[in-house]
């Protein structure tokens, strides 16, 4: 058998434009070639599950070596194989069968995923790194003869005897000039982790040198020598793919350190995500300790295809506000290869967003109902997500007035509802308004709050940067209640100011004193008012005009997030 042949394309020569227009993804390679191992170990697998292959299975780790000086990388599986004409099939006519559409849409792509998925090009994305691919195979059915191809990236091939004497296959790359940074023992280690570190089948890569005891010194220590042992780079079976029954927390807090070795903050608590209508989804997500450097915390939820990781930028599946979430999403409803564009165009994709919101909703709903000081102690690191999901999630507002938290001054923490309750009576203003107080700087605001405290009032506490949206919410959602800091000019016009002592100046020092103040601050968007504050030390207080305040925060921030 020796057969040359062209690969059925209509186009000529559209190697180089694959090399060039895939450049800069180009270690994806990797992935796709483990993959496809990957895909024929579970098919061999299967199939002797199946009775339908009698042989041994044998051992069917996927080993990835690569040599230096011969510039080649190879995956080698032991999975099902293929015969002469399965590649013929395979590989020579299935990636191209839409040629000309191809060629059409290579216009249009923004990356390589995009071109590789959409035209099952994963065994040709070998060609972004390699001037000569070579597959050395042999089918598991019975009097299979091995076979090998090769191709030199033009679109003609070779199919002759091959070598292979054990069943499964062999993907010799031949690495170009351009690509000899793929040569070399950390860069291969690196990729092969990203991509691979959750296989379902154990992947090799050579050997590492580990430590292990060697029988006990005079003293009864216990003594190390070091070993090579074989390097493998997976866990082939990671927490999110077993049943939350299986798992206890170490296992959670264990898979959380395996996720992000540098990460020292352990999460707060996790959501097992398990749905298999309408669509199939699996994953775990954490909620970490927010840290003020947001950004470095963003794009950590992984997502996963089977296990294969995909993507870290998950901005259209996961809602915006739960971008700061930490984990993994597997979903074999999101392709392997996903593009920007499919993600926003596919219906799926939308329903893993809506089930997503919902899940976190139920599970801080539980915690806070099964658990409601713990939840409260938690509180300060969560807050920043329910805020936001309250502000951009109607949905998931709905679920969270029951959970979302307000803190005072004193540290009393009360629900939306149970705070309203408390300050119904007492904090409305003369048009019927209940009106909430708060700080946005308790210890800046000290005094304000002395003073609203004096007169029975109570004072939240509102000083994160989304608490000004937060406000805004609150009273949109609220008709009749109303927010005002505590630093404004309102505690005078709550109605309970009538039961207060009346100013003990006459009219003639109260006014003395007061342009004395004014002086002194001079800035016009305060006001200075003298009264009578009986149990307190306080003798003056000055407050800022709130509207004032508002219209300057607004042109300070934009007016927007
Ligand atoms: P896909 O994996 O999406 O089918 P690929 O281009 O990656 O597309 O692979 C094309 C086909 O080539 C596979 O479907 C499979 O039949 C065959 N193939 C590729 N690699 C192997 C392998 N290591 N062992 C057996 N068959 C393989
Ligand atoms: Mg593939």
């Amino acid at each position: 058998m020796n057969e040359k042949g062209n690969i059925s394309i209509h186009t000529e020569n559209i190697f180089p434009v694959i090399k060039k227009f895939l450049y800069s993804d180009n270690e994806i390679f990797l992935r796709e070639l483990v993959s496809n191992a990957v895909d024929a170990t579970q098919k061999i697998k299967r199939l002797a599950a199946l009775g339908q292959y009698k042989g041994e299975l044998g051992d069917t780790t996927i080993d990835v070596s690569f040599d230096e000086k011969a510039k080649t990388i190879t995956i080698s599986d032991n999975g099902i194989g293929m015969t002469a004409d399965e590649i013929k099939k395979y590989i020579n006519q299935i990636a191209f069968s839409g040629a000309t559409e191809f060629v059409e849409k290579f216009k249009e792509a923004k990356d390589a995923n995009e071109i590789i998925g959409r035209f099952g090009l994963g065994f040709y994305s070998a060609f972004m790194v390699a001037d000569k691919v070579e597959i050395q195979t042999l089918s598991y059915q019975e009097g299979a003869e091995p076979a090998r191809w090769i191709c030199d990236g033009t679109t003609s091939y070779e199919i002759s005897e091959g070598n292979r004497a054990k069943r499964g296959t062999d993907i010799i790359l031949y690495i170009n000039n351009d690509s000899e940074e793929f040569l070399t023992k950390s860069r291969l280690q690196e990729i092969l982790e990203k991509y691979g570190k959750f296989l379902p089948v154990p992947i090799r890569f050579g050997t590492r040198t580990s430590s292990e005891p060697d029988g006990e010194d005079k003293d009864g220590n216990t003594k190390y020598k070091s070993v090579e042992v074989d390097n493998i780079i997976n866990n082939t079976h990671p927490a999110w793919t077993k049943s939350p029954s299986e798992l206890k927390d170490e296992d959670y807090l264990a898979f959380y350190r395996e996720l992000y070795p540098y990460s020292f903050d352990e999460p707060l608590f996790w959501i097992h995500l398990n749905v298999d209508y309408p669509f199939n989804l699996t994953g775990i997500l954490y909620f970490p300790k927010i840290k003020n450097d947001f950004e470095l915390q963003k794009n950590k939820i992984k997502l996963y295809s089977r296990q294969v990781f995909i993507t870290d930028e998950v901005k259209d599946i996961v809602p915006e506000f739960l971008m700061l979430l930490h984990g993994v999403i597997d979903s074999p409803d999101i392709p392997l290869n996903v593009s920007r564009s499919f993600l926003q165009a596919d219906s799926n994709v939308k329903k893993i967003n809506a089930h997503i919101t919902k899940k976190v909703a139920d599970k801080l709903a539980e915690l806070f109902r099964t658990d409601r000081k713990g939840f409260e102690e938690k509180w300060k690191d969560i807050s920043l997500f329910v805020k936001y999901g309250m502000l951009s999630d109607e949905k998931f507002a709905e679920k969270a007035a029951d959970f979302c938290l307000l803190k005072n001054t004193g540290g009393e923490i009360y629900t939306l509802k149970e705070y309203g309750e408390k300050v119904k009576d007492i904090q409305k203003d003369k048009d019927g308004n209940i009106v909430y107080l708060y700080t946005h700087d308790v210890a800046q605001q000290d005094s304000y709050i002395a003073t609203a405290n004096g007169n029975g009032y109570d004072v939240l506490v509102l000083d994160s940067p989304i608490d000004s949206h937060f406000v805004a919410y609150l009273e949109q959602k609220n008709e009749k209640t109303q927010l005002k800091r505590v630093d404004a000019d309102v505690i005078d016009n709550l109605i309970q100011k009538e039961e207060r002592k009346t100013l003990q100046l006459t009219d003639e020092e109260s006014k003395t004193v007061t342009s004395l103040f004014e002086k002194a601050i001079s800035k016009d968007n305060m006001k200075v008012h003298v009264e009578a504050l009986s149990e307190q030390d306080l003798p003056v207080t000055v407050t800022i005009d709130e509207f004032m305040r508002r219209m300057k925060d607004m042109a300070q921030t934009g007016g927007g997030m």
